[in-house]
């Protein structure tokens, strides 16, 4: 039989500049899961949405989330952000940051109000403008 089931749900921005076989080799040299082992969300800004005045938007992410968990049983859910994103427009590095740390942890407090059985972990991708990738941990 087949498996049906996969470790993670990953959610990241659409930004081009984090190719997926890129954010693919973060992801399996953070030890957080390889290649072929989450579920894959692609939404301008990431887990902005999930904070979103609109109930369409955040609605859309929750769907997903809770698609994932159905049939593929995920244990974790890793919200990427990154910096220099669009969806963000803010010029200032150490401001945009400062935002998306505050947004990661708003993200994470609304997901556990309304998921359960699932880990909430929260990423910024860093160097996206030079192309040479990190990844932060936020919590
Ligand atoms: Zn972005």
């Amino acid at each position: 039989m087949s498996k049906h089931s996969c470790a993670a749900m990953v959610i990241r921005c659409i930004d081009f500049r984090i190719a997926p076989k890129n954010l693919s080799e973060l992801l399996s040299e953070a030890g957080m899961c390889h290649d072929g082992d989450y579920d894959l969300v692609s939404v301008a800004g990431s887990g902005k949405d999930l904070l979103s005045e609109n109930t369409t938007e955040r609605d859309f992410i929750l769907k997903q989330i809770n698609i994932s968990k159905k049939l593929h049983d995920i244990k974790t859910i890793y919200i990427l952000m990154h910096d220099n994103c669009g969806a963000y427009a803010i010029p200032d590095a150490v401001e945009e940051h400062n935002i998306q740390v505050k947004d990661l942890k708003q993200v994470e407090q609304y997901l556990n109000s309304v998921l359960t059985d699932v880990e909430i972990k929260g990423f910024i991708v860093k160097g996206v403008p030079t192309g040479i990738l990190s990844l932060e941990s936020v919590y």
